[in-house]
């Protein structure tokens, strides 16, 4: 029998995150993962601005960035083939509020830069070739069975908690008995990952993809999506139609060299994956002590980039959750709020997705008609920008549960298009320049503690924040050096935020600093009755 406090179960973007994170705080932790590798298949090929922001403050963002393509080249592309016309591209999205902006970058590239990060960790015991099998579980520990794939060995590990993160068909989630909602099917997909060098031509990293509809109807709707920054890596992205095969890799190669019209251009396949697009979210997070996240919680139509980047979200905000319980700085029932908070972000984040979908849909059908109807046509390109530009589908969730003292302070609007900056609780503290070489930002600050971060004239804030520190609280404190923006902090009031960068409360100004030790332990269920800090004082925005 193995004993760790935590069992991580699939290795993909989800698993090696919460591993990662779980070592930061100091937890000790397994991760078991059945294959032998990182992803040999790019599958998703975008971070969000969210998650680019904690692989800079785990400082992996510069590795994930080289394989990425240029910043600019975040845009769709329509075409009959790719020598030309190009029809028409989308707009980048605007890069604004973060100083990590998204990234067009292939999965098997950020999962190679987690799993190099993984093994400078002394905490993670990594276990390749290992796959789980079966769980049960008591009040007071979960105990898995593992088994070698090389050796066939069976293993026995017991853990205070285990979290699934083994993907889209999720055996931990079987295990629990947790069921999906939503259509496990709304298309047939095949992936064909291949090699050819077009690297020379001028259009080749103009955009994340060509979505190539030949006025030919006989001929495949693929969409040929860039794959790294030399060109010479693609994906071909083939939805089937009703009872069509996937290509065979002599047509792949036809097609290749059609769609460039380069009629004698080396293309080799490097491997195929059929899939199915879904719409599912599981109808629970959590079992006892054992938690899903990522694809085994839900499972989005890739139109929108969400699939990698909400797995990474859902760790983010589970694992100081469990970290804090293990280090015995909050209740048990802290990690009660994980569900009630990555749920509907995952439910939305569906919603968003199928609405993408439908988009993707209308347009083939309007490009294919352009000549005819040029007004629909170009309506719907505009559209476009609404699935491409997610910023606020990515950044402004507002969390609402027992982990957020809400002060009743107006929610911004939701907007996936655009993210509006804002310090209520719940949401995600803004991104802000602290120096004027736009070296640290204060989400730079977010890593493993809890942050008061204090206004520029918050003295008696900045001494009970210290105070507290020092007595043993998982707290640190900053002080802004100015007030700038969407922030409604007073200059001489604080707000207390978590390790994963959402607001917890927001404080009052002077006067008022008895409140925050409340406050910390309302928010790490010491204290189980949410209105017994007061909400903060009516606050207006500071010049
Ligand atoms: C072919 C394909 C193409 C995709 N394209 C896109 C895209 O273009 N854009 C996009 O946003 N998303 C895309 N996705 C979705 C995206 O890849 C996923 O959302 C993302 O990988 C989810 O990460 P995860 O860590 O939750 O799960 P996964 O990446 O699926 O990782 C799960 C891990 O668990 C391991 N595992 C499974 N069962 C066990 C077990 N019993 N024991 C031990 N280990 C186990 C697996 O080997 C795997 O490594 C695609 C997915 C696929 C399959």
């Amino acid at each position: 029998m193995i004993d760790v406090p935590v069992l991580v179960v699939g290795g993909g973007p989800a698993g090696m995150s919460m591993s990662l994170l779980l070592d930061r705080f100091g937890i000790p932790n397994m991760l078991a993962e059945k294959r032998p590798s990182t992803t040999t298949h790019p599958k998703a090929r975008g971070c969000t601005a969210r998650t680019m922001e904690q692989f800079r403050v785990w400082g992996i963002e510069e590795r994930v960035r080289k394989a990425a393509l240029p910043q600019e080249s975040d845009v769709a592309c329509w075409c009959e083939s790719l020598n030309g016309p190009l029809v028409a591209y989308t707009q980048p999205a605007p890069v604004q509020n973060t100083p990590a902006p998204r990234s067009i970058v292939p999965q098997d590239a950020v999962e190679e830069a987690l799993a190099d990060e993984l093994a400078t960790r002394p905490g993670v015991a990594l276990r390749r070739r290992t796959e789980f099998l079966s769980l049960a579980q008591d009040a007071e520990v979960v105990t898995a069975r593992l088994r070698d794939l090389d050796t066939g060995e069976l293993l026995e590990v017991r853990a205070r908690y285990l979290v699934g993160c083994d993907g889209a068909n999720s055996r931990v989630r079987d295990a629990v008995g947790i069921e999906m909602e939503g259509p496990p099917t709304l298309a047939l997909m095949a992936n064909h990952y291949y090699r050819a060098d077009v690297g020379h031509l001028p259009h080749v990293r103009s955009a994340i993809g060509f979505l190539v509809r030949p006025r030919d109807r006989s001929r495949p709707d693929v969409n040929v999506l860039a794959t790294g920054p030399r060109g010479d890596r693609w994906l071909a992205v083939q939805k089937l139609r009703d009872g069509e095969e996937p290509m065979s890799e002599e047509d792949l190669i036809a097609f290749v060299r059609e769609i460039w019209e380069i009629p004698d251009l080396p293309v080799q396949r490097i491997n195929v994956m059929n899939w199915h697009m879904s719409a599912q979210v599981a109808q629970r997070f959590r079992c006892g002590r054992v938690f899903l996240a990522g694809d085994a919680a839900h499972r989005f139509p890739t139109a929108g980039g969400n699939g990698l980047n909400s797995g990474v979200q859902d760790v983010h905000n589970l694992a100081w959750k469990i970290a804090a319980v293990l280090s015995g700085h909050a209740a048990v029932s802290l990690v009660d709020t994980y569900e009630p908070e990555r749920r509907p972000v995952a439910v939305s984040n569906t919603e968003f997705a199928v609405r993408n979908q439908g988009r993707m849909d209308e347009m083939d059908e309007a490009f294919r008609r352009r000549d005819e109807d040029p007004e629909t046509w170009r309506r719907l390109l505009v559209d476009q920008d609404n699935q491409l530009h997610s910023d606020g589908q990515a950044m402004g969730y507002v969390y609402r549960s027992a982990a957020v003292v809400d002060d009743g302070s107006p929610l911004p609007p939701h907007d996936s298009r655009r993210y509006w900056p804002a310090d209520r609780p719940g949401a995600r503290f803004p991104h802000l320049w602290l120096d004027v070489d736009r070296t640290e930002t204060t989400i730079d600050w977010f890593d493993t503690t809890f942050v008061l971060v204090c206004g520029p004239d918050a003295d008696e804030w900045e001494s009970t924040g210290t105070r507290l520190a020092g007595a043993g609280a998982p707290l640190r404190v900053r002080r802004l050096p100015h007030l700038l923006g969407p922030l409604t902090i007073r200059r001489d009031g604080a707000v207390l935020v978590r390790p994963d960068g959402h607001v917890a409360w927001q404080a009052p100004g002077a006067g008022a600093e008895a409140q925050l030790a409340v406050a910390l332990d309302q928010v790490l269920a010491h204290v189980p009755d949410a209105a017994s800090v007061a909400p903060s004082e009516a606050r207006g925005v500071e010049a």
